[in-house]
């Protein structure tokens, strides 16, 4: 096993060294099939406080607690499970979809951001699953990114973000959907859309019938202007250093106004992120492709990679192509628009 900084850094074989730490109240990182996350002991207060110290994290912004069994929801939460929630979890558990119950009082309120509110999934990814399996415990853990920063989807970006910070960083490859789960509200009555992701709007409501969606969810102000806030939405997010503008509207016009403001930015170094139909198209600046606009698990896989290779490469100002929001086109617009800090342009 190597080390960076003092962080141990744990290959697939050294899973149970990893748990140990966990067991311990450290922290470490583990990839997931979403992004890679940084996790603790959930049910350990100083264990969760120091996630908080790790990253930056805002003490009011709550964590996704983490379990390797279906039926360790119902040691978190308060109260029998509707059917609402066990036909959620029977879909799409494991997978990239948390849901929001109320807590018991075994679950510390620093991991919950001051809420009587929990929100528990179970990952997909084997690494995860085998990793929290082994500790046996429930496992607090949001991205392991510094706050602020765009969410890690290769271990480079944790290792950049976190190593000196955390205890452990588990290794493994590019992770596979590159947005977060998808985040479901149903310790109300009717089922709240807090924040798109992996499973989408669409899938959601095939089961549930209804769902409504936070006004936070289509980011499309500055949350300032907005009345309803879901926790932890209200913070700088997926931010470069680069300065994000995002275009968006009319799929056709898209190309032509992104030339335009290449144009009025000549004075600085800008880089273009371009789906696969149009990359061709920019001339003089550094373009990067997220994927194809037919295929949007490939493009939501990328996008934060290629945020962070801009800031690498000493690009001032991204310009990226908006998509449609539909299916996953929801999640990516919604990171797009908040590294975008609601600079948008809409043709
Ligand atoms: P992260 O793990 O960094 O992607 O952030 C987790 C996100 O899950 C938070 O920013 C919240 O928006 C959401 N979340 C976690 N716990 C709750 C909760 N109890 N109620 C509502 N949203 C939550
Ligand atoms: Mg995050």
């Amino acid at each position: 096993m190597k080390s960076i900084k003092g962080t141990k850094i744990f290959e697939r074989s050294e899973i149970k060294e990893a748990a140990n730490l966990l067991q311990q109240g450290k922290l470490v990182a583990f990839p997931t099939e979403t992004v890679y996350g940084l996790g603790a002991n959930a049910l350990d207060e100083a264990a969760v406080r120091s996630i908080f110290t790790a990253k930056g994290r805002p003490a009011d912004n709550p964590l996704i607690v983490h379990i390797a069994k279906q039926e360790e929801l119902k040691s978190l939460v308060k109260g029998e499970l509707t059917e609402d929630v066990k036909r959620l979890i029977s879909n799409f558990w494991p997978g990239p979809l948390t849901i929001v119950l109320s807590k018991n009082a075994k679950v510390p309120a620093v991991t919950t951001g001051g809420l009587e509110t929990i929100a528990v999934r179970m990952p997909q990814h084997p690494v995860a699953l085998e990793l929290i399996e082994a500790t046996q415990l429930s496992i607090a853990a949001p991205s392991a990114n510094l706050s602020g920063k765009p969410s890690p989807t290769l271990v480079k970006h944790v290792i950049d973000d976190l190593a000196g910070k955390v205890d452990g960083i588990l290794a493994g490859g590019q992770t596979g959907i590159g947005v977060e789960s998808t985040v479901v509200d149903l310790s109300q009555v009717k089922p709240v859309l807090l924040r798109p992701g992996g499973v989408t709007y669409e899938e959601l409501t095939d089961i549930l019938g209804k769902v409504e969606i936070d006004p936070t969810v289509e980011a499309k102000l500055s949350n300032d202007d907005q009345q309803a806030i879901s926790p932890g939405m209200k913070y700088k997010h997926y931010s470069p250093q680069a300065e994000v503008i995002l275009v968006e509207g009319r799929t056709e016009e898209i190309p032509t106004k992104i030339k335009e403001l290449i144009g009025a930015h000549s004075a600085q170094k800008v880089g273009v992120m371009a789906t696969k139909e149009f990359s061709n198209y920019y001339q003089d600046v550094t373009v990067k492709e997220m994927g194809s606009r037919s295929n949007l698990a490939e493009i939501s896989t990328n996008i934060f990679k290629l945020l962070r290779e801009f800031d690498a490469e000493g690009i001032d100002e991204i310009i990226v192509e908006g998509l449609p929001v539909e299916g996953l086109g929801l999640a990516i617009m919604n990171r797009l628009r908040k590294s975008a800090a609601y600079q948008i342009i809409e043709v």
